[in-house]
Order: C-alpha cells, then sequence, then structure tokens
C-alpha cells in the first residue's frame, strides 16, 4: 500500500452509515419475492415510520426534495405567491419553492440553533405571502411553537423541511414529541447516506389530512388512478386512469425493505450519536473562544451534524485544512442559497439583511459524527482541532 493510500484508508469520515448483515438480509429477501419497486415494503415501512413520529399519514417518496415538491403543490403554491423560507440551508428547499414556480423569501437565522429567526417572519409577510418552509437545521429542531403561531396568525400554511431530523424531539405545549407528527401542516424527511437513518436516497411525506396524502400517493406514481399493486392483486380486471398530470417519485421496495431495518436501529442511533455529542462538548471545552453547540431547553436533537463555531483568531479554510492534514474530514458551515449563482437572478429580497445566516457558513465547521466514532479518533479529531486552533 502506497502511503497516499494508507492515509486515505484512516481517514475519519464526516460520516458513516450504519448498515450491515440485518440490512443485507432485508435486500436478499425482497430480491427473492420478486417484487421490486414501490410495493409491500414500501407499505409497510410508510406504516413503522408513521407510527414512530405519530402521524396519522406517511407516504414514501423518491428523496426528501420531491417530498417538498409534493407538499408545496399541495398547498396549491404557484406563480405568483411568496414562500418564507431560510437561505442558510441546503440548496434543496429553496428549489422546492422554484419547481412551483414561485418565489422563496429569504429570512435571517438564530445564530445558537441556526434555525429560522421566528421574530423576522412578521416583517417579510405581504399579500403574496402564502406558506413558511421552515427547516430542522442539522437535526436541531426550529422554533415550531413561535412560528406555527404567526403562520396561524396570517393564515399561512407551514411545511417543516425535516430532511436531517428524523429522531428529533421537541416540547409543544407542554409535551415532548417527535418532529413529524407533523407540527406544521406537512413535513418531509430524506433518507440520504448523510442523514441519521438511509435507503441510499429517499424521502417520506407526513400530514394528518387524508387529502392530501391522497394527493401524494397519485402524484408520486405518474398521477395513476389505481395503484399497480392493486391491480395485480385484483380478481376482477381494473383499468387505470390518469387524471392529473404526476411524476416518478416513487421508492423502491428494495430501498423501502433498508428502511425498515435502519428504523429499527433508531434508538441505538440516536443513543450513540448523543453520546458522541456529550463526548465532543466535555472535550472541546478546553478550546477557548470554540463554541459548541446546545440544545434549547425545548429541544432534543438527533445530532445529525456537529458543528462548531471557530474562534475569532482562526481561518475556517486554514483549521480544515489544518483537520485534513490530520486525516480528517470536516464541513463548512451550511452554505447560504443566496450566495449561489443559481440564486442570483431570484429576488429574495434585497432590503433584509442575512448577517447571520452568512457568518453561520464562513465561521462555522462540522465534524465526524457518527455511530461508530470510536473514543479514540473522537480524541483525534478533539486534539487535532486543538492543534488548529490554539
Ligand atoms: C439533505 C437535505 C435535503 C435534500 O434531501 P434529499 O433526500 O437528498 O433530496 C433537503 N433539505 C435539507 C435541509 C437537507 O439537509
Amino acid at each position: 500500500m502506497s502511503a497516499a493510500m494508507s492515509m486515505v484508508a484512516t481517514r475519519i469520515p464526516i460520516t458513516a452509515p450504519w448498515l450491515d448483515d440485518q440490512e443485507i438480509e432485508a435486500v436478499g429477501r425482497t430480491l427473492r419475492s420478486g417484487w421490486l419497486t414501490q410495493g409491500p415494503e414500501v407499505a409497510a415501512f410508510e406504516r413503522e415510520f408513521a407510527e414512530y413520529v405519530g402521524a396519522p399519514h406517511a407516504c414514501a417518496v423518491s428523496s426528501c426534495t420531491t417530498a417538498l415538491h409534493l407538499a408545496l403543490r399541495a398547498l396549491g403554491i404557484g406563480p405568483g405567491d411568496e414562500v418564507i423560507t431560510v437561505s442558510h440551508s441546503f440548496i434543496a428547499t429553496a428549489n422546492a419553492i422554484r419547481y412551483c414556480g414561485a418565489t422563496p423569501v429569504f429570512v435571517d437565522i438564530e445564530p445558537a440553533t441556526l434555525n429560522m429567526n421566528p421574530a423576522a417572519i412578521e416583517p417579510a409577510i405581504n399579500a403574496r405571502t402564502r406558506a413558511i418552509l421552515c427547516v430542522h437545521q442539522l437535526g436541531m429542531p426550529c422554533d415550531l411553537e413561535a412560528i406555527v403561531a404567526t403562520a396561524r396568525r396570517y393564515g399561512l400554511w407551514v411545511v417543516e423541511d425535516a430532511a436531517c431530523a428524523i429522531g428529533t424531539e421537541l416540547l409543544f405545549q407542554g409535551q415532548w414529541e417527535r418532529i413529524g407528527k407533523p407540527h406544521g401542516d406537512i413535513a418531509c424527511f430524506s433518507f440520504h447516506p448523510r442523514k441519521v437513518i438511509t435507503t441510499g436516497d429517499g424521502g417520506m411525506i407526513t400530514t394528518s389530512r387524508t387529502e392530501w396524502d391522497a394527493q401524494f400517493r397519485r402524484w408520486r406514481q405518474h398521477g395513476m388512478s389505481v395503484p399497480d399493486v392493486v391491480r395485480h392483486e385484483a380478481s376482477t380486471v381494473l383499468f387505470e386512469t390518469y387524471d392529473t398530470v404526476g411524476f416518478n417519485y416513487r421508492l423502491t421496495d428494495l430501498q423501502a425493505a433498508v428502511g425498515r431495518v435502519q428504523l429499527r436501529r433508531l434508538p441505538e442511533i440516536l443513543e450513540r450519536r448523543r453520546s458522541v455529542a456529550v463526548r465532543y462538548a466535555t472535550l472541546l471545552a478546553g478550546i477557548p473562544g470554540l463554541r459548541v453547540p446546545e440544545e434549547p431547553v425545548w429541544a432534543r436533537t438527533n445530532w445529525q451534524s456537529y458543528c462548531v463555531r471557530l474562534p475569532d483568531r482562526c481561518g475556517q479554510r486554514q483549521v480544515m485544512q489544518s483537520l485534513l492534514n490530520h486525516g480528517i474530514a470536516s464541513k463548512r458551515g451550511v452554505m447560504c442559497t443566496h450566495r449561489t449563482a443559481a440564486y442570483e437572478t431570484v429576488p429574495w429580497s434585497a432590503s433584509r439583511t442575512l448577517r447571520e445566516s452568512e457568518r453561520a457558513e464562513d465561521r462555522c465547521v462540522m465534524l465526524p459524527l457518527y455511530p461508530g466514532l470510536s473514543d479514540m479518533d473522537l480524541e483525534r479529531v478533539v486534539a487535532a482541532l486543538c492543534d488548529a486552533c490554539l
């Protein structure tokens, strides 16, 4: 093995999904069943997911991005409408608004939680505002109680981008509840490998509205009136119809079989992620000026990412390069959508400042955090960060 290869072999990644023989067995069982795309495994995954988050309905789709698209479509969002959201998020959040022909209106975040500042919403509301698309960024719940209260006052819909937030809990009207109930109108989850549980790619939409759930199910499968599973199992001949223009946004049974195992593993995944976060907070307290993430008293995050704010004396790129030289992967803070070339021409509002969003992108660094991160590797990360910052 060359020196370069051994370097790569020992590099600590930013994340690593926890998959073993159980997922392999589940895929094998599905392959042998002969039904590969959306079918019985998807239906079972939906039931188990709905039960876990406490939602009346859960509809599986191909990604969180497609979930967000269908959620906004169900609300009738279209050209001329404005949707209030954050720039400080993965670009897919704002893209979903543009897929509908609507305009994203960006508001700033709170530096402590990296989530939408509820006080910034009201000044951004006008006659064209239809909905708030809030994000539970990096698994940390946003202040749903305040956001939903503002939305209800102005008759706006609330869609939760819960891509990172499976297993996250919040204190809502005096009760601890899981994200996805949903507390707004619709919540959207992701099963990309960067998230807390994975199906390779995949998404889920939860809602308490039966008619929206039925609409999601038609749209995800070409607008088909009778799902193919139903036709195949029927004892009389059934002809399907196409009454609306739909999409192919299906999750496959192969993916759902993996998702069901991942969901069973989730309590242990969360426990391990939380113990890594506690250890980071303890050990990183030794670096003067470094700010570690903290949960508000009403929040219990799943620690999808561990995002620290650097002391003023440290350059972001230099710290990340120094970590890389020690064989440690890291990521910069969440990128601001309004700074990307794809959004140059979008009139997201020039009058509003997104200072905290920009500072978080420029001053934060995400550290490795995953269930299999050993104590030894964690100490390596802390030592390298000390070396880069002191
Ligand atoms: C990952 C992510 C998405 C996109 O999820 P996909 O399943 O990859 O489409 C959307 N929003 C946020 C906040 C994310 O982190």
